[in-house]
């Protein structure tokens, strides 16, 4: 993976951990056992920390290789990096400790807001890719996927913060429906993969006859299968995501295959914590840890996204629209050139709809 490439994924989950983090919620934080909302800032922490190595790793290849602004910037980031690691360190470390109180841990996050900060400045020095500001998501029937699904409002809503998008829409498509793209993007993949060829990869198995074995625990043989199933089915993906690489898409283009990362590699680390304040009822979610994000975010869909029975639409500004003030986000304008909604289809004579031109005017 290139430097332009790794920065661009640690500068997305940089944004993200700073939108994420709220005073209210880290300072209820205590080093108490089984402290909810310390559990709830370690996993923050811990999956801001495992995208610093990942980016550490990747920056650190073929450095020797590299032209020399490519390794003067490298090397910026890399004693940022370095920095930001200790931060997080430090709050870990502090969290174990029974002299832990507010004004110290403000401190330390306020170090650590700010250097994140500083990498993020780091980053706008660069050229790196951006998302572009206008998002059409399309999904097919099949769970957890739909526009219903509470986690797909929040994600929705956190990218479009996230990238600061213009406008973001997300369409579940009818099966059968002709203009179903995920349909033929699946048709396409399933083409691709069934080439006919068997799947041939270095696959371990369990040697009950090793001494090794022999000496485990029922507990610890029980996660070394685990770990000997998670090996083969991920390499059994790269061999299918190899398939599907370069493989004719569904318009005409090419695909490309990826493999995803392991859970504990997710961009977005808090599902369960963000299950619970969905599943607690509203006039006791202020006592749930990341109460002050979820609040955050829950509102900003609010006013912001527009539902229909199969779609959810966002435009920057719809705010002033539902609230009657412009809210503090889409102060920073548009990215690119302003942007309406889709109109919505309107009845003509005999049955038909306008098309498309005549209902922009309607
Ligand atoms: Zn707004």
């Amino acid at each position: 993976m290139t430097f332009i490439k790794v920065a661009a994924i640690l500068r997305d989950k940089t944004n993200h951990f700073l939108l994420q983090t709220e005073t209210r919620d880290y300072q209820k934080a205590t080093s108490q056992a089984k402290c909810l909302f310390q559990e709830y800032e370690q996993n923050r922490l811990n999956s801001l920390s495992f995208h610093l190595d990942q980016a550490e790793l990747m920056l650190s290849y073929d450095l020797n290789e590299k032209c020399e602004t490519e390794k003067r910037n490298v090397i910026q980031v890399y004693d940022l990096l370095k920095i930001v690691r200790d931060n997080i360190s430090n709050i870990k470390e502090n969290f174990k400790k029974a002299t832990l109180n507010i004004e110290d841990l403000t401190e330390w996050y306020e170090n650590l807001i700010g250097n994140c900060t500083g990498l993020l400045k780091l980053f706008d020095g660069l050229t790196l890719r951006k998302l572009k500001p206008r998002v059409l998501e399309l999904t097919d029937a099949g769970p957890g996927v739909g526009k219903s699904n509470r986690d797909v409002r929040f994600r929705a809503a956190e990218k479009v913060l996230i990238q600061n998008l213009d406008f973001y829409s997300r369409i579940h498509r009818a099966t059968g429906d002709c203009q179903n793209e995920v349909e033929r993007t699946q048709s396409a993949v399933g083409k691709a993969i069934s080439d006919g060829g068997s799947i041939h990869w270095e696959y371990k198995i369990l040697d009950i006859n090793s001494q090794e074995v022999k000496n485990m625990s029922l507990e610890d043989l029980e996660l070394f299968e685990d770990d000997i199933n998670k090996f083969n089915v991920s390499e059994t993906c790269k061999d299918l995501a190899r398939r599907v690489q370069n493989s004719p898409g569904p318009r005409g283009g090419f695909m490309v295959g990826l493999v995803s990362n392991t859970k504990d590699g997710m961009f977005f680390s808090d599902e369960a914590s963000l299950k619970i304040y969905l599943d607690t009822a509203q006039t006791k979610r202020h006592m749930l840890p990341g109460y002050n994000y979820y609040k955050k975010i829950s509102d900003f869909y609010d006013s912001h996204f527009e539902e229909g029975e199969l779609y959810i639409e966002y435009v920057k500004f719809k705010c002033e629209e539902k609230n009657g003030i412009i809210c503090e986000y889409c102060t920073n304008g548009w990215s690119a050139s302003p942007i309406n909604v889709v109109p919505k289809p309107y009845p003509d004579e005999n049955y038909k709809y306008k098309s498309y031109e005549e209902n922009a005017n309607v």
